[in-house]
């Protein structure tokens, strides 16, 4: 049974990549002097600010503080686990990831090999049912039918579509027995009161549903002869959470390095439609109203979403239950807009009507986010009588209240205010409130590069800079500090003789040897005190251990003083003030 991954293995790993390589398969970087640059995968931004150090296998962004090694990178990235990035670091070098033999770790790893295996199954399943597009006995009836939704040979083949036989087991049969339970826990088949099982999904055109990281996860199907609902997703299971999930994310992502946009339908089709006219950045919210966990996940990969429904009362209704799951995530960079289609249209049928430029067109047009709000909230109140407007006020406040980013928040709250005629008072609030903002920002921008770390915290922050530097004075040793009583004193030793120890260690493998340490944080947070501060490196480690040798050497006079004036001293405390006054005259 698997048990942890051994820590040498992880620091191996981060070692033997390049997190160059890695970051610029993900997000495209230039080079820039001895880094490489982009405009930051994590927060929306038209000039780059997003640095990579090969040197130090680091990233950071100058504008949102965004900071790690090649692991940090993974797991902020494509939003995995610790393990997880590991694991995918290692099949990147071709290694396997060995596991300790201690049982503590082994319920984990054990669900992490059934996972493997479940993915394996969803794989297979995918593979059977678009097979029977070539071999089922049914095949010319089904092709005609994909044929008359105008999807083409190519698109049906991208989307990985397929068909469901229509048996009771034509998937079931497709295994063998000691597959029968993973297919029940998978929801592919089902059992009833008898416990007669039976295949969930029959007679229908198949959609494979994939993961960020572009595994098959659930099916989508839709129902040929209109036997059933129209459309029958897989029922949740481990693998599967659907307000996590949105049909096409992983192909959008991988078709558009730089995703401008975003557009939410309703189903499949409309993905798949939109895809064959060249509009690759469609998704569709698996059987769910767009959740907020949607919105989430689509702001880290976009700066605007823009949601698409039907243009009657239900589809206005929906569109407002998104703006109202939406207003959380909203932070001031990003815009939400509706776009809603004339009754009867979806997606699908306007597309290929229209064409992709009229539709892009359409798009182009859709309703900002805040003009929805608001028309929809004045066709609820009148803003005729004062008790109408409260009313309005009463509503739409704390729904703007919800809004994640600053800026955006004033400026609606700026209109609500109009609208009910209270802008003068509003103003000078707002007004207010901007002063300070300007005022805070201006600190968080130059702020950083104002404050001075104190001495024994710059020595760390030039260790992480150049670990290097503590196998280079022979003199300079913090342990010989070691009776300060400064806060952190200890950690610096130990972390200069990790230094010393290992000069070869760059600041990505630190960040990993100290990922778990209780200072790891501490360290972590210091690389935000960006390297450009550091003028001479070595100049300042050795400036801020005199700083901190002349601050033991008051500390150990004056104890000496004290001793001295009450009980006198020893010899060997005379000899040693006599040490210290001469070191103290050298410096
Ligand atoms: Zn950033």
């Amino acid at each position: 049974m698997a048990g942890k991954i051994p820590r040498e293995f992880i620091e191996d790993i981060v070692a033997r990549s390049d997190i160059v390589d890695v970051i610029d398969s993900r997000v495209r970087l230039k080079k820039a002097g001895r880094n490489y640059q982009a405009c930051c995968p994590f927060h929306n931004e038209k000039t780059p600010s997003f640095s990579v150090s090969p040197e130090k296998q680091f990233y950071y962004c100058f504008g949102c503080g965004a900071k790690g090694n090649v692991i940090t990178f993974l797991m902020e990235h494509d939003r995995l686990e610790f393990v997880e990035a590991v694991e995918e670091l290692a099949s990147l070098q071709g290694l396997r990831v060995p596991r300790e033999s201690s049982s503590s770790y082994s319920e984990p790893a054990q669900n992490k090999q059934q996972l493997t295996a479940a993915y394996g199954i969803m794989q297979q399943a995918a593979n059977f049912f678009s097979s029977q597009l070539k071999t089922h006995k049914n095949r010319d009836a089904v092709v005609a039918y994909l044929k008359g939704r105008g999807l083409s040979g190519e698109i049906v083949k991208y989307w990985g579509i397929g068909y469901a036989p229509d048996a009771w087991d034509g998937l079931m049969k497709h295994f063998d027995n000691s597959s029968t339970n993973q297919l029940l826990s998978l929801k592919l088949i089902n059992e009833n009161e008898n416990k007669r099982r039976y295949d969930f999904f029959r007679h229908r055109i198949m959609f494979p549903i994939l993961d960020r990281r572009g595994r098959v996860i659930a099916f989508g199907g839709r129902s040929i002869d209109d036997n059933g609902p129209k459309y029958l997703n897989s029922p949740e299971t481990n693998l599967f959470k659907k307000s996590n999930e949105l049909y096409g994310l992983y192909q959008a992502r991988k078709e558009n390095r730089q995703l401008d946009r975003l557009l939410v339908v309703e189903g499949y089709m409309d993905v798949v439609a939109l895809s064959q006219f060249g509009i690759s950045y469609a998704v569709a919210a698996l059987g769910t109203a767009t959740t907020n966990e949607h919105i989430q996940i689509m702001f880290k990969a976009t700066s605007e979403v823009i949601c698409c429904y039907d243009g009657d009362k239900a589809g206005r209704t929906a569109a407002w239950r998104a703006l109202e799951n939406a207003l959380s995530s909203l932070r001031d960079g990003v815009v939400m807009r509706f776009l809603f289609l004339p009754d009867g249209e979806d997606p699908d049928t306007m597309v290929r009507k229209e064409g992709k430029e009229n539709f892009e067109k359409r798009l182009d047009e859709a309703l900002p986010l805040s003009q929805f709000f608001f028309n929809t909230m004045l066709e609820r109140h009148s803003i005729a009588s004062i008790e109408s407007k409260a009313a309005l006020k009463a509503e739409a406040q704390p729904l703007i209240a919800n809004i994640k980013g600053e800026n955006q928040r004033q400026m609606m709250m700026a209109e609500l205010s109009k609208l009910c005629g209270e802008a003068d008072a509003f103003k000078i609030e707002s007004d207010k409130k901007k002063a300070r903002n300007v005022t805070a920002q201006k600190e968080n921008k130059f702020g950083k590069e104002k404050v001075k770390l104190s001495p024994l915290r710059h020595m760390i922050r030039l260790l992480m800079e150049d670990p290097s530097i503590a196998s280079k004075f022979d003199k300079i040793q913090p342990r010989n500090l070691q009776s300060l009583e400064i806060p952190g004193l200890a950690f610096l030793v130990e972390f200069h003789d990790y230094c010393y120890q290992h000069p070869q260690t760059t600041t990505a493998l630190l960040l990993e040897v100290y990922r778990d340490h209780p200072y790891g944080g501490h360290i972590f947070k210091l690389l935000e005190h960006p390297s450009d501060m550091i003028k001479d490196i070595e100049q300042e480690y050795v400036d801020c251990f005199k700083a901190l040798l002349k601050q033991y050497l008051n500390q150990r006079l004056s104890e000496l003083e004290v001793i001295e004036s009450s009980t006198g001293l020893t010899d060997a405390q005379q000899q040693e003030l006599q040490l210290l006054m001469s070191k103290k005259g050298a410096m």
